[in-house]
């Protein structure tokens, strides 16, 4: 299951297990997916559409053995003139959908003994962002998320990881102004955004990576380098 599974880094990750022969399904608003993918409509942020998006792909597809918690958004604005609705809707949607599908998640990985999460943070998490306090926090707090369910469900074959992109080309970075984007290439040691694809490859790296847990992988060319 891939929760904003419709476009950007989460249909390259649809697209890179349906390619492994993994049965997929991807979650968004609008319920869209790559062609392959079982496309499920699903406000992460709602407990009941939740449980009702896990409903579904479990009749289609049997139990989620891997989640990768992808589905985000921004509204960015320096602090003080963030509203608490920016705030509240950042944090909904980033951290309080990712941990609500990990919930439901781990229920059927702990009957199987073995699951994979991925949650998609951010090299901000780590590295803060002029900004974006209401996304950095839910980002930061991703990885509290997953090392918690490390310590928790370690022994029971399930792991629990963050993937860190820096600037890739999506939807989400497609509007950013030409200073902004000048600026973050200046600090990009590769000297280039980076692909979706780029993402979904340490995705799968890290659902096969049985040994790996509580980790933060970044895929940003060095851009998070010490954070
Ligand atoms: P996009 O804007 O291209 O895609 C966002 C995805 O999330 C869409 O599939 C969208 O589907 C879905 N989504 C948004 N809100 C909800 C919701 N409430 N319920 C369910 N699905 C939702 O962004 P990216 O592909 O760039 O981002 C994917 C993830 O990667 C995000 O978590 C983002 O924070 C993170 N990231 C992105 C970076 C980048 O540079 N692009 C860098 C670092 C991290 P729909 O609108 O149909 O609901």
């Amino acid at each position: 299951m891939v929760t904003g599974g419709n476009r950007g880094i989460g249909a390259a990750v649809v697209e890179r297990f349906l390619a492994g022969g993994h049965k997929v399904a991807a979650l968004s608003r609008g319920g869209t997916a790559p062609d392959g993918a079982l496309g499920i409509a699903c406000d992460v942020s709602d407990a009941a559409q939740v449980e009702a998006a896990f409903a579904a792909a479990e009749a289609a597809h049997g139990p989620v053995g891997i989640l990768v918690a992808n589905a985000g958004i921004t509204r960015d604005g320096l602090l003080l003139r963030m509203s608490e609705d920016a705030w509240r809707q950042v944090i909904d949607v980033n951290l309080t959908g990712s941990f609500l599908v990990a919930r439901r998640a781990v229920k059927s990985m702990l009957r199987a003994k073995w699951g994979r999460i991925v949650f998609t943070g951010s090299v901000v998490g780590l590295y803060g962002n002029a900004g974006q306090a209401n996304y950095t926090a839910a980002k930061a707090g991703l990885v509290g998320l997953a090392r918690s369910l490390t310590r928790e469900y370690g022994a029971r074959g399930i792991t629990a990881n963050v993937v860190a992109p820096g600037f890739i080309t999506t939807d989400m970075t497609a509007d950013l102004p030409d200073d902004a984007v000048a600026k973050s290439l200046a600090a990009i040691p590769a000297g280039r955004f980076g692909d979706p694809a780029e993402v979904a490859a340490a995705v799968e790296f890290l659902t096969q990576a049985a040994y790996v847990s509580g980790a933060v992988l970044p895929v940003d060319g060095g851009m998070g380098m010490g954070h």
